[in-house]
């Protein structure tokens, strides 16, 4: 690695508080410069979510691996747009299946087979069924951490950035929501509000988002008085009803909470999210203060700098299948639509 790209990835990291001898790792910064060579040699691109350790989230540009950060909604719009011949996904397994709907001609690869998610695993194609059979003609709304079979069962996916305008928008007076318990309540109170809809809600949850308990955020906001709070929409609807207007701040999707910093005069902030989502945060505003009670999600680390090698290197060998995401025609075909759908509200 060129000193140059040595030194802008190991101080991006330090930005996103990352120690400096983690960030200056020599077998860390050895992984990244052959990462950076094989994208090139094997016509490969890594995407990668804000779940991500910060070591995978640093950009091409700033001496990283990574082609392209962002949250399930920037992420598939960024699959549409993929003309290597390969994508490397860093994040979970819902998400690279659904880059390998929307690019079907592109390998995927996921560089671990055990990155699930407690969502995406609460629900299966036959659950939709039985929903619509119990409930037939009102729209299914499926929340894009479901699995490629699921979503080809449902009227139209969502993500956390959209799922509000999606919910409002759909004819009718009643909506089935899948498959977060949680996200469905949140999303409720302001759809009935704006709308008099009714939701029908699935009993899935996120197992990093539900540990958010209302004495976990009142605790932090005793501490951190002028803080505001920052918490996603997966989080249970009876921490947010019971901490959100104690100090001010956002309930929203990765992105919006993104925005709502860049916005804000305040300068403390606790973190309601997925603990990588802090060192996000602290990369982009290296001037304010973010508390984040660090959960991680154990599917999302399941990958690493490492595993990420590994895929590149097995990419066009016979090593391949072990990390290729591969679905049938017809799963893709069902699964589209509905994505479709949801990305003209991208
Ligand atoms: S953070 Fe929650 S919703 Fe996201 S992948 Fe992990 S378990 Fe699934």
């Amino acid at each position: 690695m060129s000193v140059i790209t040595y030194s802008a990835y190991a101080q991006k990291l330090q930005e996103m508080g990352i120690s400096r001898s983690v960030a200056e790792n020599t077998d860390l910064l050895k992984a990244v410069e052959e990462i950076r060579e094989l994208k090139q040699q094997k016509r490969a691109v890594i995407l990668s979510h804000y779940y991500m350790s910060a070591e995978l989230q640093v950009t091409h540009a700033n001496g990283g691996v990574a082609d392209f950060v962002g949250d399930s909604l920037g992420l598939s719009v960024a699959a549409t747009k993929v003309e290597a011949d390969a994508v490397v996904f860093c994040g979970v397994k819902f998400m690279a299946e659904t880059a390998k709907v929307l690019n079907p001609s592109r390998k995927v690869l996921l560089p671990s087979s055990l990155a699930g998610c407690s969502l995406a695993e609460s629900i299966t194609a036959e659950d939709v069924r039985f929903l619509k059979k119990k409930h037939p003609g009102i729209p299914v709304v499926a929340y894009i951490n479901t699995y490629a079979e699921t979503k080809a069962e449902a009227d139209i996916c969502c993500t956390s950035r959209n799922a509000l305008a999606i919910a409002k928008a759909l004819p009718g007076d009643k909506l089935i929501f899948v498959p977060d318990q949680f996200m469905g309540k949140n999303l409720q109170q302001r759809v009935k509000a704006e709308t008099g809809k009714e939701m029908i809600l699935w009993e899935g949850s996120c197992e990093v988002h539900e540990q958010f308990s209302p004495n976990q955020i009142l605790g932090l906001q005793m501490m951190y008085p002028e803080a505001e709070l920052l918490v996603h929409w997966e989080v249970p609807d009876d921490t947010v009803a019971r901490t959100l207007s104690r100090s001010g701040g956002i309930l929203g999707s990765t992105t919006d909470i993104i925005n709502y910093v860049a916005e804000s005069k305040a300068e403390q902030f606790i973190l309601g999210s997925e603990c990588d989502l802090g060192a996000t945060l602290r990369g982009m505003y290296p001037h304010k203060e973010f508390i984040v009670p660090c959960i991680r999600c154990p599917h999302m680390k399941q990958i690493d700098i490492y595993r990420t090698r590994d895929a590149l290197r097995a990419l066009g060998t016979e090593r391949e299948d072990l990390f290729r995401i591969d679905l049938n025609e017809t799963v893709i075909q069902g699964a589209y639509l509905p994505i479709k759908r949801m990305l003209e509200f991208a």
